[in-house]
């Protein structure tokens, strides 16, 4: 049986891919410091072949018994953490990437990645593809998560140049789905729990600035796809992950206040500094080296969230 060590594996993507690896017969092994994830967003699984343990990715990793794949998911994602959390943030994608790197090579596993879209910063190039070097303010409030993002990368070709390793790398774009935490402070979680609670929708800015959303089992699905894809076509690669359905954000509180029956209006509050203005994938390498592309609209992923939004508050 094969053998996955996924950091970050309670949070809410890390979980979703967890669910997904046990399906294909993995075996597992999560290691995550609670900060952002939960438990609870594994305690759905009764499965033998799911160690769950509690571990800061700062720190060395526990020995094993062998790792074919280490997933590097750990790291809290919300920009309103990006300072609150800046030390951690900036260590857990250093510090810790070493760690799961380390973790791959003694065990000569393969690595993959989580990078972010934010490696692009405020950028000048749009769609972005994977070629594109970015605009990020090195010193500005979202470089610790920025730049530690673009360190992890560049940590990564470090290792496969020195221990001719194979690492994968995925740049996720904005991604949103159950298990996200209602006070996680990013748009979508944002925008379904004001307007579940009947609070005004806080909509950053003009709202003229844009994102695209991918929902969540699509992301799961070109990630594992990008890690089961032959090493000769992938290893050593970054890919861009996401959809390429751009709309602004004041274009998403509407919709939202469609999908809710309340009686939210929309509120505006200041732009945060260096918020990007526009995002959106390029995703040809994705579709032409692993054949994904993603397939929920928008209005079904936000219905799917919704409901699962509900019952966690009627809980
Ligand atoms: P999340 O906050 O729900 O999950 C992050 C998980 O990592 C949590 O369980 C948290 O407790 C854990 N963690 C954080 N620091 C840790 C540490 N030092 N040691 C051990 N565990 C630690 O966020 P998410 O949205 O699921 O993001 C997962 C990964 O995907 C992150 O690397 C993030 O940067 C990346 N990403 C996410 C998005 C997105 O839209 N969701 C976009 C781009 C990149
Ligand atoms: N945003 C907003 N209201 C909120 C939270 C976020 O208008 O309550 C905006 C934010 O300014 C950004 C976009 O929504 O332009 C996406 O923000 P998020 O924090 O989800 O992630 P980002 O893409 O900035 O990393």
């Amino acid at each position: 049986m094969k053998h996955a060590v996924v950091t970050g594996g309670a949070g809410f993507l890390g979980s979703h891919l967890v669910d997904d690896l046990l399906e294909s017969g993995y075996r597992v092994t999560v290691l995550d410091n609670y900060g952002s994830g939960r438990p609870e967003n594994l305690s759905h699984l009764e499965d033998e072949n799911l160690d769950l343990r509690e571990h800061d990715v700062r720190d060395p990793f526990p020995e094993f018994d062998g790792v074919d794949t280490v997933y590097h998911m750990a790291s809290r994602a919300s920009p309103r953490d990006f300072e609150s959390h800046a030390v951690e943030i900036a260590l857990t994608n250093s510090q810790g990437t070493k760690n799961a790197l380390e973790c791959a090579r003694r065990y000569d596993a393969k690595t993959v990645i989580a990078s972010t879209s934010e490696v692009y910063g405020n950028p000048e190039e749009h769609p972005q593809k994977e070629s594109y070097n970015g605009n990020v303010n090195i010193r500005g409030p979202r470089a610790p998560y920025d730049e530690s993002k673009r360190f992890s990368e560049a940590l990564s070709i470090a290792y496969d140049q020195s221990y001719d390793m194979d690492i994968r790398t995925v740049r996720i774009f904005n991604t949103y789905g159950p298990r996200m935490r209602h006070d996680d402070g990013r748009v979508i979680p944002n925008f379904l729990s004001q307007a579940l609670s009947g609070d005004d929708i806080t909509v950053y800015g003009d709202g003229s600035q844009t994102r695209s959303f991918c929902y969540v089992t699509d992301l799961i699905g070109g990630i594992r796809k990008l890690a089961e894809a032959p090493a000769s076509d992938v290893s050593g690669e970054v890919v861009n992950v996401g959809n390429t359905h751009e709309i602004t954000i004041e274009r998403l509180a509407e919709i939202v206040l469609d999908a809710v029956d309340t009686d939210s209006e929309i509120t505006y509050l200041p732009l945060p500094k260096d918020d990007p203005e526009v995002r959106c994938p390029d995703i040809s390498k994705a579709r032409r080296l692993l054949g994904w592309e993603p397939e929920v609209p928008l209005e079904e992923g936000l219905d799917r969230t919704i409901e699962q939004f509900h019952v966690a508050n009627r809980a």
